[in-house]
């Protein structure tokens, strides 16, 4: 940390901040801690405030926001954000609707702030070099797997089946912000059969059909009632032989051989490319995986199956 590195406050001290965001922003000398705005959470040895407001009444320091609750609740925390100069980060999804994210952006661009809607997923080791490999190729199918427990990986998160939570949709774009990534032409929404437990208003499992502008179908299973081994794939089918991209975006097996990939840490690449933003004065506000959810909702089949409880 030097005297000019940027001075950050982080909102919603939840799972996502102490898994990742508190540990990668200590390894990142241009950030600084300095507060954080959480009605319950804080961070040992750094000033805590209960809201956004307070937090920037008593810190004039604070140059950028990490906003890190859940995604129905952002939107008026980043309008507040923007409106007092901070440049500002947005957990995924970015929010709970396309135009409100819409107009953050504008927001930040009217205040000259850089606005950073990150997908995590997209920093996932092997991504870039999934993309690089792939893009000379003639792809000819697609199917992405993302299966896992959501006993596991969300007890007690009330939020997540709440509308706006996106259910299933919470994982399953992390594999739309791979998806889009990697895709070497636009993708649209065919078909899409949603699960939905009938005491939850956000849905369990979807079964997704994409195609391609260039015609190429994509299968998609989201399914967050797996019991056995748990699957966070894409599947690539090309003129020349297939491709997996596996374990979230972390390894790549391509013509059944592994690739060897150099590791690197998700958020540690964000806070990276957060801190490239603010010094270019830019943005990256890319709206295409909330989009192709939010397409899924309005076409989808729905079925209603057995009731869920943690
Ligand atoms: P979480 O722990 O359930 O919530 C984070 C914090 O948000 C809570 O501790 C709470 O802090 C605040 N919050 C909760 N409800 C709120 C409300 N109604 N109004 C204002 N603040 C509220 O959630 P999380 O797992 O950290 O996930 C947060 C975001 O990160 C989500 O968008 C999720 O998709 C994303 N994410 C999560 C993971 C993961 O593994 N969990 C991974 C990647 C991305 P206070 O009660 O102290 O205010």
């Amino acid at each position: 940390m030097t005297d000019s590195s940027i001075k950050l406050g982080i909102v919603g001290v939840g799972k996502i901040v102490r898994d990742q965001h508190l540990p990668a922003i200590s390894k990142n000398p241009n950030l600084e801690l300095v507060a954080t705005a959480s009605r319950n959470g804080s961070v040992e040895g750094v000033p805590a405030y209960l809201s956004i407001e307070e937090m920037v009444a008593a810190t004039p320091e604070l140059e950028a926001v990490a906003l890190c609750m859940p995604p129905q609740y952002r939107y008026d925390i980043a309008q507040i954000a923007l409106q007092n100069g901070l440049h500002t980060l947005l957990e995924k999804p970015p929010g709970a609707t396309v135009s409100e994210v819409e107009h953050l952006k504008q927001l930040a661009d009217v205040n000259n702030l850089s606005l950073f809607a990150t997908w995590h997923s997209r920093h996932g080791a092997a991504v870039q070099e999934a993309k690089q490999r792939l893009s000379s190729r003639q792809w000819q199918s697609v199917s992405v797997n993302w299966k896992e427990n959501v006993r596991k990986w969300h007890p007690g998160q009330d939020w997540i089946w709440e509308a706006g939570g996106l259910g299933v949709f919470d994982p399953g774009i992390n594999g739309l912000s791979i998806l889009t990534e990697i895709l070497p032409a636009p993708a649209y929404v065919r078909s899409s059969k949603l699960t939905f437990p009938e005491n939850k208003a956000a849905p369990i499992a979807a079964h997704l059909e994409f195609l391609t502008a260039g015609g190429v179908p994509i299968k998609l299973d989201f399914d967050w009632r797996q019991e056995g081994d748990e699957q966070w794939s894409i599947a690539v089918k090309t003129d020349e032989g297939h491709a997996l991209l596996k374990n979230g975006g972390a390894d790549f097996v391509l013509d059944g051989q592994e690739l060897e990939i150099e590791e690197q840490n998700e958020y540690e690449s964000i806070y990276d490319k957060f801190v490239d933003l603010i010094e270019l004065g830019q943005s990256d506000v890319d709206l295409t995986p909330l989009k192709l959810v939010a397409d899924s909702f309005m076409l989808g089949d729905r079925r209603i199956v057995e009731a869920f409880y943690d």
